[in-house]
């Protein structure tokens, strides 16, 4: 039997971000010019899907983080949709995202293209600061019910800081998270 082959590349779209996390992994942080363009993206569609037609894979599943992605989502949601309606299941788009950020728009087009999502979500009250310091726990509980609504896949992932939040929101962190169908 064939074996079947998949590759799983990691897209950073942008350095800009709605967040100022003090651990923040990105160098260049909230650094307007770093952002890839369409023209760039659809070039690393194209490639894999001559990659994928001459038969050395069978599945791309791309990771599209940042910074946070959604802050320039237009560079690249009619490129995901065309190249998903060219290759279907062939390839595969995720979401990395601190979900300060979601709109009906932005919702129709991951059902249309059956788009997961990984959530940042560090705590239910003090989770990643806004650039203004204020917590983003409040806008990301909400988007989150509006996942749901949306019937949308989505995983949490949390960096959770002991010393700030204690065993307390710990705890309440775990709760939460139990009460909720995440995606495996
Ligand atoms: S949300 Fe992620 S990319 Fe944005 S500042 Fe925080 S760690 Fe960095």
């Amino acid at each position: 039997m064939k074996e079947f082959k998949c590759f799983s590349p990691w897209v950073f779209l942008t350095y800009k971000c709605s967040c100022k996390c003090p651990y923040c992994f990105v160098p260049s942080i909230n650094d307007n010019l770093l952002s890839m363009t369409s023209e760039t993206f659809e070039r690393l569609l194209k490639t894999t899907q001559n990659i994928i037609e001459a038969g050395n894979y069978d599945q791309a599943i791309f990771r599209l983080s940042g910074g946070e992605p959604l802050l320039v989502w237009k560079n690249y949601a009619n490129l995901v949709t065309e190249y998903k309606q060219k290759l279907g299941g062939k390839m595969v788009f995720g979401l990395l995202s601190n979900l300060t950020i979601l709109n009906d728009e932005i919702l129709e087009w991951m059902k249309q293209n059956d788009i997961g999502i990984q959530v940042s979500l560090d705590d239910l009250h003090n989770s990643k600061p806004l650039k203004n310091g204020v917590s983003s726990s409040s806008i990301v509980l909400k988007n989150i019910e509006q996942l749901e609504k949306a019937n949308i896949c989505y995983s949490i992932n949390s960096v959770f800081d002991y010393e700030k939040s204690g065993t307390n929101g710990l705890k309440e962190l775990v709760k939460y998270i139990l009460t909720k169908k995440i995606r495996q």
